[in-house]
């Protein structure tokens, strides 16, 4: 029997976890299920799988827990130290999945116990890549990519080093307005922006792919993952969502890997690593499906990932700075009070508007990440 937490349990990740977890009950101790503020869905969660602790961060919302919890033996607690806690606590693997910068601090406490922690919150390591990456190394932690095409490098880069890489390429679906005009993409909603043509997810990255933010955040994702350096990166549209990455090697063989695309997929691939499990999800038919297409990225109607790229490049606080930005600037589309096209312009704002000093600790990145936060809120208010 392994053990595991899972951080982020009510969301979309935490859903496709818990999916496979449900499959194979016997074969896992669940140490910790915690949640933003929703009681009920952690409730119904932590009476099904069992948990030592249930954790919601918004501790407004704990006496619900408490009170749906009652007579179960399971803990209960709330708020943000609750959560470090609860994620601090011995788990073999540590499922990541909050999203957002929030994730950065559990995701912390879980590499310095020293176990495996399978990342999704691609959040925590934009801000963080320097922090995170050197936690990992200090405590003898491993990290799993769960991100789809994170999880695909590191399955073709198995068996091979990475010095014999020549390029990485991440493929991109391109989002639900990859064939929109400007002027359509100026008129976007949040509900055209959340309705992706492949994957179903939360709200938040479902914003970022339609903006190609996703795709800038795991640029910067891969370069802390996969050590080649940046000029070794690159990206291309591929909107059928079949491949999920390649890695090119000297000799020019280039190794890609395909599935359907669920999560469960590069999920499984983290919960069995280094062996494999079963899935239920569709396998491929590629004959079914005929034709797979490759675009180059346009970067003029979708800038956010020549902003990454400038931001990995320039490296220290700014890519803080720039998941911040993107944060506060996300959070406002969706609320109605910014404009689709105006999330980049407005990450581009605040990375303009100043350069803090690079972050060499977890508390310095929350610092950079607090401010970075506030300006760009003041940005956006003056604007
Ligand atoms: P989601 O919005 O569906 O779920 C987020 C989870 O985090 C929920 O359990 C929520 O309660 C919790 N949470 C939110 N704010 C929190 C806070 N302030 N403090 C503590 N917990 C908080 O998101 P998701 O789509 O599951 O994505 C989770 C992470 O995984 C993101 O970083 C995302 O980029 C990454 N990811 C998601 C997918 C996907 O298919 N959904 C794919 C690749 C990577
Ligand atoms: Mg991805």
């Amino acid at each position: 029997m392994r053990s595991i937490s899972i951080l982020g349990a009510t969301g979309s990740v935490g859903a496709s976890t818990l999916d496979l977890i449900a499959r194979e009950q016997d074969a896992w101790r669940v140490v910790a299920l915690t949640a933003n503020g929703n009681a009920a869905e952690l409730a119904r969660l932590a009476l099904q799988f069992r948990p030592e602790i249930a954790v919601l961060a918004d501790e407004t919302r704990l006496p619900e827990l408490r009170e749906l919890l009652t007579g179960t033996g399971i803990e209960t607690a709330g708020g943000e130290a609750a959560l470090i806690e609860a994620a601090a606590r011995p788990a073999d693997l540590t499922l990541a999945a909050i999203v957002g910068c929030a994730g950065l601090a559990p995701v912390m406490a879980a590499i310095e116990q020293g176990g495996t922690v399978a990342l999704a919150n691609k959040e925590a390591l934009v801000s963080a890549g320097e922090v995170l990456t050197a936690a990992v190394a200090k405590y003898g932690a491993t990290l799993l990519p769960v991100d789809s095409e994170h999880n695909a490098i590191f399955q073709c880069l198995a068996g091979n080093q990475i010095s014999q890489v020549r390029k990485i390429t991440l493929t991109a679906s391109g989002g639900p307005f990859r064939t929109w005009s400007a002027a359509q993409l100026a008129a976007a909603t949040p509900a055209q922006a959340v309705k992706h043509p492949n994957w179903d997810m939360g709200a938040k990255i479902s914003v970022d792919s339609a903006t190609m933010f996703n795709k800038g955040l795991e640029l910067i994702e891969a370069f802390h993952l996969f050590p080649v350096g940046l000029e070794r990166l690159s990206i291309v549209v591929h909107p059928q969502s079949v491949v999920h990455s390649m890695v090119e090697y000297r000799d020019g063989s280039t190794l890609a890997q395909l599935g359907p695309s669920d999560m469960r997929v590069p999920i499984a691939s983290c919960l069995a690593w280094p062996r494999r499990m079963d899935t239920p999800c569709e396998p491929l038919d590629l004959a079914a499906m005929g034709t797979l297409t490759f675009e180059h990225p346009d970067e003029d109607r979708f800038p956010a990932t020549r902003l990454a790229r400038q931001a990995a490049e320039a490296g220290g606080a700014i890519p803080a700075v720039l998941n911040a930005a993107n944060e506060v600037a996300v959070a406002a589309f969706l609320a109605g009070r910014l404009g689709f096209t105006r999330i980049a312009d407005h990450v581009e704002a605040t990375l303009s508007c100043y350069a803090p000093a690079a972050p060499s600790s977890l508390a310095e990145v929350l610092e950079v990440d607090r401010e970075a936060r506030s300006r760009a809120r003041e940005l956006m208010e003056n604007a």
